[in-house]
């Protein structure tokens, strides 16, 4: 059995049976059982179909919201919203993914060809546990509309919500079409290795590597959605006040554990010491507890582990001269208390590999230059964000730097339609908008002569 457990209170919420490997071939093989019937729907009766769902998942937000909360430690309201975002809006969704796997002629003097998006087959969609249901469903839902089937992996910390996510989708879709695996890291590995033709994975760079390299053999299709150690750029004429409240959210929301958490803030020498004032002002408003407690804001982290990884990079950053500005309580068992550091350099673990706790690093820079340089010091790409009122000259820093989605005096997303998607080692591939949404579906062309 797979045991559950609440990250705050260490009590079993409940469990689910673990696949065994062996089986992953026969749920596979099931599936694409399913799929050929589920593509001869077309795209409309898909959407159509899946849409029904959207109301279900609204419905049972609080009843979903609490088993999220349970399970993985976030506050409430968080979580309910979370579900929420499964529902609202999926038909406009919907929509614009139909939109983007339409067929589409092109024509030129002498020829006629028709563009069109087919399935890969079977979709083995990975899950991480930060947002363990929202992942889920970025992940299928794409897949599915694109005339896949899909075997969903949910990370093992998080079971239970994500066996929820498939019963509701369950309960609209065609039987098989929708299947679970549950498991760590070895039923994830069988789930690569078995007959499916494209890997949807949201998940750490070292697991995204690992399954790249499995899937190499066959050629199979991925997508790698990685981890990140987004900097924040805080330039000389930046609105400070609107920088540290984005600094402070962007650093200690969901305990850190966001791909696109702030996990590096670079800060120009002449606004440093008031940015760091209204930085630490705000440490006291992150209040720690159980998720379920309506004035927490910061729930524990996923598990100890977890935890002692960051008590570990703040140890040793302190070692090598580090200061504590703000907090420096690292709890114990799951909760690490929000802190804000100062006197860091690129030589410490903590400003280069991902942390995903509730950190903020502040470096004091000398110029645009140099955040730009420091910025740019790492093998992550995923996000970053620019405060600065003159807009021309923070976009221009923007353009330089890597990331794959950078924010001007806001956060990384983009404006509906805009692509999630991470640069160098957070990504491969990428999921949302219409180039996104083709990446779970095959292009093909058939061309006549005119
Ligand atoms: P993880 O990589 O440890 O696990 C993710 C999933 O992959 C789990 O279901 C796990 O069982 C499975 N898995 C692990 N090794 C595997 C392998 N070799 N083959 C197949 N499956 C394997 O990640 P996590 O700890 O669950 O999640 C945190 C990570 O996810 C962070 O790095 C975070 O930045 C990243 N993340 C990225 C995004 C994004 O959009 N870029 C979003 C959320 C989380």
């Amino acid at each position: 059995m797979l045991s559950s457990f609440n990250p705050a209170t260490g009590e079993l919420v409940g469990s689910v049976s673990v696949t065994p490997a062996s089986e992953v071939p026969v749920i596979v093989a099931a599936a694409h059982a399913a799929q050929r019937s589920w593509d001869s729907l077309g795209l409309m009766e898909r959407a159509s179909r899946i849409e029904g769902a959207g109301a279900l998942f609204l419905e049972r937000a609080e009843e979903l919201g609490a088993l999220l909360t349970a399970e993985m430690g976030k506050p409430l309201r968080e979580a309910i919203g979370e579900v929420k975002s499964c529902g609202s809006g999926l038909a406009a969704e919907l929509s614009s993914m139909a939109d983007a796997l339409e067929p589409e002629i092109l024509e030129d003097a002498r020829t006629r060809t028709e563009l069109v998006h087919v399935p890969f087959g079977v979709a083995a969609a990975i899950t991480p546990w930060n947002f363990p249901i929202s992942m889920c469903h970025w992940m299928v839902l794409p897949a599915l509309m694109a005339g896949n089937a899909v075997v969903l992996k949910p990370s093992e910390e998080t079971p239970l919500i994500a066996q929820a996510y498939v019963d509701v989708m369950n309960e609209v879709l065609p039987p098989g079409v929708l299947q679970i695996v549950h498991g760590d890291e070895k039923q994830g590995r069988a789930l690569v290795e078995a007959d499916v033709q494209l890997v949807a994975f949201t998940g750490s760079r070292e697991a995204g590597a690992q399954i790249m390299a499995s899937a190499a053999p066959r050629l199979k299709r991925i997508l790698l959605e990685l981890g990140g150690k987004d900097p924040l750029l805080v330039l000389d004429d930046a609105d400070v006040a609107a920088a540290a409240r984005h600094a402070a959210r962007g650093s200690f929301r969901n305990a850190g554990q966001v791909c696109v958490s702030t996990e590096r803030i670079y800060v120009h020498r002449s606004v440093a010491d008031e940015f760091e004032r209204l930085l630490v002002e705000q440490v006291p408003s992150f209040v720690v507890g159980n998720g379920v407690d309506p004035e927490t804001v910061v729930g524990p982290m996923i598990n100890e582990e977890q935890a002692e990884h960051v008590r570990r990079q703040v140890a040793d950053a302190l070692a090598s001269g580090a200061r504590v500005l703000a907090g420096g309580d690292m709890g114990e068992g799951t909760f690490v208390h929000p802190t804000v550091l100062a006197g860091l350099d690129h030589s410490m673990d903590i400003m280069r590999t991902e942390t995903f706790g509730p950190i903020a690093c502040v470096v004091r820079v000398d110029d645009a230059e140099q955040a730009i340089q420091l910025a740019n010091d790492s093998n992550y790409a995923l996000g970053a964000v620019v405060f600065g009122r003159d807009e021309e000259r923070a976009s221009r820093v923007a353009h330089r730097l890597h990331a794959g989605m950078t924010g001007i005096n806001r956060g990384v997303g983009g404006a509906s339609g805009s692509p999630w998607v991470g640069a160098r080692e957070s990504g491969y591939g990428y999921h949302g908008g219409k180039a996104g949404q083709r990446q779970f579906a095959q292009a093909r062309i058939v061309s006549r002569s005119r």
